[in-house]
């Protein structure tokens, strides 16, 4: 039987496609990589934005960078790249699911969700972060 396609968030792959030039890497990508036929993708590099990049948090239904550099156009266009069902990473601009960072750029937390995750939603996709992916390997184990 074929393995479910799995979208995921590059950087938590271990590709260093993080605004610093950093990446996320989840330590069970292996079991999920048994269950699922992962598809990386990062919106903010798929909507044109270079790794490094100065970091940007969401304000309001705009997203600017720390140095005012409005960045709105390559967050929805990267998030048009990436409807699929999805595994996101918590707290992202792009990715963030439950909580994201308030755009005040002093690392405070805010209900809310990424623009990318906004879509996804939008299209009834399921997001799974890293913090509950142990659940995803769950559903897919107990089949
Ligand atoms: Fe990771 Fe998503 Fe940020 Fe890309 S946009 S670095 S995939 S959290």
């Amino acid at each position: 039987m074929s393995k479910p396609n799995l979208l995921i968030s590059e950087c938590l792959c271990g590709v260093c496609c993080r605004y610093d030039g950093d990446h996320n890497k989840i330590d069970c990508l292996e079991e999920l990589q048994s269950l699922y036929n992962l598809i990386p993708v990062c919106p903010e590099v798929l909507g044109g934005l270079l790794t490094p990049r100065p970091p940007a948090e969401r304000i309001g239904d705009r997203v600017q960078t720390r140095n005012d550099i409005d960045v709105t156009e390559q967050f929805k266009g990267g998030a048009e790249l990436a409807l699929a069902i999805a595994i996101e990473k918590a707290k992202s601009p792009s990715c963030g699911y439950g909580e994201i960072y308030d755009g005040t750029f002093t690392r405070t937390l805010v209900n809310g969700v990424g623009v990318t995750s906004e879509l996804l939603l939008q299209h009834n996709i399921q997001i799974y972060t890293e913090k509950n992916v142990q659940d995803l390997i769950k559903y897919n184990s107990d089949d």
